[in-house]
């Protein structure tokens, strides 16, 4: 392979290219890092739009919807992806948003990415809704697996979460996606202090039930508004012990192998459950994931500042080889955490529905 010679991403804060220090790097094809890292996980945002507002990510009056033209084709996404799995030696592809089943092409995405080789997982992460009605039809186009949002078995608190009152549809969302055999069948909840954080234990017992998979998620300061704060937020240790009063939870032994959720028995197993803390334990030195965001952007993190250009590339009649370089390039400066406990943290500018969740 030729040394990289591409590597100029943009930098979104002041604007100006940064040539990336790429010594030590040596010729690996892979996404490595610096610090010993290396990417497997690509996740990939299908669109900024919602049809959900959920008060920790959005505004109730939605945002400026990127333009059409800025988005990616599906074309130009599944160049992207093919790049990342042929070259890069990403593993697993997820699709986000915003609300990924908002994108039009969706099933044909999934299936043109489940038919490269090596075969990536592709999974999903959506808020469900209008899900139980093609759910049949995302399976038949490959999909693997499934992550359904759900943050209250209430329908007003679910209003009130998400300024929409659609909770039957999640929950028809879940029942689908079981029925079809995407299981296990994972749930996404955020709980927010004096909205819906009293419901955690009769989330973990629905999930029991049902035989879901229910992970929580500390809250981020990726909204729109700008309004997380540090002192309001529900913490991991809160999590385990609002859980701690119903059910017996003990440390999971099976190995994390880089996945976010730290995962805990619940009464002895097999069922777990799972705490995404990303705020108070935060698990950045097993990170193996890289972002595109829907307008063809290279994402190291979520809390990133800087941005890659890629579609600029594409565009500009760049080869495949090029892009490779350029995503390889990026990942070497990929910083070794998020600091979001750091005094001088500045939250990007994008919030998490423009950069995939
Ligand atoms: N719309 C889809 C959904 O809600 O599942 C996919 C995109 S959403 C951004 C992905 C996940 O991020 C959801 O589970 C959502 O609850 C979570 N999320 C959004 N904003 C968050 C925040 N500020 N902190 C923590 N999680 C957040
Ligand atoms: Fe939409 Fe998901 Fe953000 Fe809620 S969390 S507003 S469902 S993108």
């Amino acid at each position: 392979m030729t040394a990289i010679a591409l590597g100029i991403p943009r930098v979104g804060v002041a604007g100006a290219p940064v040539p990336p220090d790429l010594s030590g790097r040596g010729d690996s094809p892979y996404l490595i890092d610096r610090h010993g890292r290396r990417g497997r996980d690509l996740r990939v945002s299908l669109t900024d739009r919602c049809n959900l507002r959920c008060t920790y990510c959005m505004p109730a009056e939605g945002l400026d919807w990127q333009p059409a033209d800025e988005l990616l084709s599906d074309d130009e996404l599944v160049r992207v992806i093919t790049v990342a799995v042929d070259r890069l030696g990403i593993q697993e592809i997820r699709f986000t948003g915003g609300e990924p089943l908002l994108r039009k092409g969706l099933p044909g995405i999934i299936a043109r990415v489940g038919a490269l080789r090596p075969k990536p997982e592709v999974s999903l992460t959506t808020n469900g809704i209008g899900f139980a009605r093609r759910a049949d039809e995302f399976v038949d186009a490959g999909l693997d697996r499934i992550n359904i949002s759900l943050d209250s078995l209430d329908p007003d608190t679910f209003e009130r979460i998400t300024r929409r009152r659609r909770l039957r549809d999640v929950l028809a969302a879940l029942d689908a996606a079981a029925a079809v055999g995407l299981t296990p069948v994972k749930i996404n909840a955020v709980l927010l202090r004096g909205v819906n954080d009293h419901e955690a234990p009769d989330l973990l017992q629905f999930a029991l039930d049902h035989g879901y998979q229910l992970r929580f998620i500390e809250q981020m300061p990726l909204d729109a508004g700008h309004v997380w704060s540090r002192d309001r937020m529900v913490t991991a240790d809160e999590i385990q012990e609002r859980l701690a009063a119903r059910f017996d939870l003990s440390p999971d032994p099976g190995a994390r192998l880089g996945a976010p959720a730290e995962l805990f028995r619940v009464n002895g197993g097999p069922a777990t459950v799972g705490i995404i803390a990303s705020v108070t334990r935060p698990f950045c030195g097993d990170c193996d994931r890289t972002r595109l965001t829907a307008d063809g952007q290279i994402r190291t993190c979520l809390f990133s500042r800087a941005e890659t250009d890629l579609r600029a590339i594409l565009r500009g009649g760049g080869t495949d080889e090029q892009i490779a370089q350029l995503w390889r390039a990026t990942t070497w400066g990929k910083l070794p955490g998020h600091g979001i406990d750091d005094p001088s943290f500045l939250q990007p500018d994008r919030p998490m529905s423009a950069i995939g969740g």
